[in-house]
């Protein structure tokens, strides 16, 4: 019962009105909806405006897909006749299937990509589990940080009605798109963040939209990618790209400065934690220890237990696509919180 009269206040209030999402306009024909929360999930959309509309990332949920929609349709003439995701996380794919007979455009890895790491019915039955009197406190028990995810995720998410709609015009290393006469190049930059990152980059007007290579003022998730890798696309955005306006997957809209951040970040946590490995110290442990430093500022600082074991695992010589325990790399974040005397945010 809880958890049905959750899912109807959230088909009434999907979005905190406190930090709701907006809409920028950042070029001639391009704008961003941005999701100013900006927690886990809480992913930007972009709209290339022009030769029929291209939207970039659909959103978490139904509701978010819809008010992104809303936003948009404000500057659109009608629905898109292209979508395309810039990987294969939930937050950036789930509300596909809002853009009915859209070509919908992604790395070729996606569609096998998406059935492991974005299957709507898995988050459906955690948020179930979650909210229910009966295994809700057995899952607190077992796995706190999971439990405290889920519960941040309810206040402002609602999965059900999701189906996994995969791209069906898949690209290799490059994709480019004409739009009446604006150029969009489709570049495969992964794996940094994810298998299938790309990044759409328009020559013209030197807008990027970045997807998940770049989260800005707040903690990055690395998820399946090397150091190097990111190392490179980053580098590749400064030196070759150099974009005027870039729209990251998570964060607000910046210039060049949230590319060096975040490399620097990048870096630092790379080096601190390569110093912790060789003292025998355990990544979680590291985590909790390592200066936050000029970081500390930014949102969910104890997601960095993400890219120190990642860090750890490069380290060992494990392979980069070695899969996430999703209730051991929560309840470890959730940890991480706790010791540091932080409340925890995911
Ligand atoms: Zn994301």
């Amino acid at each position: 019962m809880l958890a049905e009269s959750n899912v109807m206040k959230k088909h009434t209030a999907p979005v905190d009105e406190e930090k709701p999402m907006k809409m920028e306009q950042v070029s001639n024909t391009c704008f961003a909806v941005l999701n100013e929360k900006n927690r886990v999930c809480d992913a930007n959309s972009g709209l290339i405006n022009v030769g029929g509309g291209m939207v970039i990332d659909t959103q978490s949920d139904l509701p978010h897909a819809r008010q992104m929609i809303e936003m948009f349709g404000k500057v659109w003439s009608g629905m898109p006749e292209r979508v395309v995701n810039t990987h294969e996380d939930s937050d950036h794919v789930f509300g596909n299937q809002l853009f009915q007979g859209a070509e919908i455009i992604g790395h070729r890895s996606l569609p096998e990509r998406m059935k492991t790491v974005a299957e709507p019915t898995e988050l459906q039955h955690m948020m179930q589990a979650a909210a229910d009197p009966v295994t809700g406190p057995q899952l607190k028990a077992m796995h706190p940080g999971l439990s405290a995810a889920a519960n941040q995720l309810s206040e402002d998410y609602d999965f059900s009605g999701v189906e996994l709609i995969p791209p069906t015009t898949l690209f290799d290393d490059r994709l480019e798109v004409t739009l009446d006469d604006v150029e969009v190049h489709i570049l495969h930059v992964g794996p940094c963040h994810e298998v299938g990152d790309a990044i759409v980059w328009m020559p013209k007007e030197r807008v990027l939209f970045a997807g998940d290579v770049l989260f800005r003022l707040c903690t990055p998730m690395g998820w399946v990618g090397t150091f190097e890798k990111w190392f490179e696309t980053l580098d590749m955005i400064t030196n070759e790209l150099k974009p005027d306006v870039i729209v990251p997957g998570h964060g607000p809209v910046c210039g060049l400065e949230g590319v060096t951040e975040m490399k620097a970040y990048l870096q630092y946590v790379r080096n601190e934690s390569r110093h912790f490995f060789d003292n025998g110290v355990a990544a979680s442990e590291a985590a909790r220890r390592i200066d936050l430093g000029p970081y500390a500022d930014w949102l969910c600082p104890e997601r960095i237990y993400m890219n120190i074991e990642r860090a750890y695992r490069e380290f060992r010589g494990e392979p980069f696509d070695q899969p996430w325990e999703q209730e051991k790399t929560f309840d470890e974040i959730y940890g991480v919180a706790l010791a540091r005397g932080i409340v925890p945010t995911f």
